[in-house]
């Protein structure tokens, strides 16, 4: 059995022509399993009987569960989901003015040990196929208002770019008018900065948003916070950045969050402004830290938050401070924590 939502629409196509029959079914299966949202087979009245009989006994087209439904008191809502292996994932749901954004996970856990992320804390399990990320999306459309997400950004657990050609045939598949239509510029990844993911996805024919978590104007800062810059350092990552855009014309988010005592002061601001001088198209994203007591990390005060961004605003930079959602039900940027969640589960079982 497999799960019929690691196909694409040309793949689908390819297997239908394989057994001799019409390709077109496949655009009618893709509308049934993520237009309609069937979970059977069997419901999908415009296929001919013997084919859906034949689908239901080669593949799954659930095979998940939600485990649990976490609602915040700001409408932020998480799900935890329970994978067929009967590891646990995260997805949220964000309703802000004129969007609902869902946002998913990539892989279970993460190798990557950012020193304020709580998603890698229980460390790294595996990869999640193209089908559990689509199927996250599934569910969250499922439970989100008026059953609708307009927007997916590649911002929960994991790093996408570890993960590349899963997410990008998910993003593919959340992108096609056949299934969830959801437009290029309403899908973001998010990457630590991985440099060969940024030059693929220059180079894609797809081209969805791209955030960067930079965090810090210092390499030694950076290091210390996140080891995949000792791999590729600043000036690596942002040529990469520099590239994607002279190659794409598209806009570079970058997401830095403001840490109390590490990357947070003046001197951070004025070399965060200096690096970033040369690049025309991004924005960048200013996110006081979801405060992590394991991890010790802790927001600024609010004075210092503003003289940050007054500083970068003195040297022209448009900077925008986020606020940070659904932290009452630990659903905020940085604080997925499956494996905890996976174990007080299991406690109460
Ligand atoms: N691995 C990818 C995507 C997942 S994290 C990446 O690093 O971009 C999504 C965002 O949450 C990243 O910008 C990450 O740096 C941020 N984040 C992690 N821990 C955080 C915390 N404690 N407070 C605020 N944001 C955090």
């Amino acid at each position: 059995m497999r799960d019929i939502k690691d196909f694409t629409l040309e793949e689908l196509e390819g297997v239908l022509k394989g057994r001799g029959l019409p390709a077109f079914h496949a655009k009618q299966i893709f509308s049934w399993v993520y237009k309609k949202g069937a979970s059977d087979f069997l419901q999908m009245s415009d296929l001919p009987a013997p084919l859906r009989k034949r689908l239901k006994e080669d593949f799954y087209i659930y095979t998940c569960e939600v485990a649990r439904e976490l609602k915040s008191i700001d409408g932020t809502e998480k799900l935890l989901f329970k994978l067929k292996d009967k590891n646990y994932i995260e997805g949220v749901i964000i309703p802000a003015e004129g969007r609902i954004t869902g946002c998913v996970s990539s892989q279970i856990g993460c190798k990557f040990a950012c020193s304020f992320c709580a998603s890698g804390l229980a460390g790294f399990k595996r990869n999640l196929t193209a089908g559990e990320i689509l199927e996250q999306v599934l569910f969250l459309k499922t439970y989100a208002p008026e059953n609708k997400l307009t927007h997916i950004v590649f911002m929960g657990t994991g790093e996408p770019f570890d993960n590349y050609d899963n997410v990008m045939k998910a993003a593919r598949i959340i992108n096609s008018e056949y299934a969830f239509n959801i437009g290029a510029r309403r899908i973001s990844i998010s990457t630590n900065g991985v440099v060969p993911g940024i030059e693929k996805l220059a180079a894609e024919k797809l081209q969805l948003e791209l955030s960067v978590s930079l965090h810090a104007a210092f390499d030694k800062t950076r290091s210390a916070l996140m080891p995949i810059n000792k791999k590729y350092p600043l000036k690596e990552l942002l040529s990469a950045c520099k590239d994607y855009i002279k190659k794409t014309g598209r806009l570079v988010t970058f997401e830095y969050i403001l840490i109390k005592g590490v990357n947070s002061g003046l001197k951070d601001a004025k070399n965060l402004s200096k690096m970033l001088k040369g690049l025309r198209l991004y924005k960048i994203n200013l996110i006081p830290a979801n405060a992590i007591k394991e991890l010790n990390i802790y927001p600024p005060n609010n004075p210092d938050i503003l003289i940050f961004r007054s500083q970068l605003f003195k040297q022209g930079l448009n900077a925008i401070l986020r606020k940070s959602r659904g932290q009452d039900i630990e659903a905020a940027c940085g604080q997925l924590r499956f494996k905890i969640e996976n174990e007080t589960i299991n406690r109460k079982a």
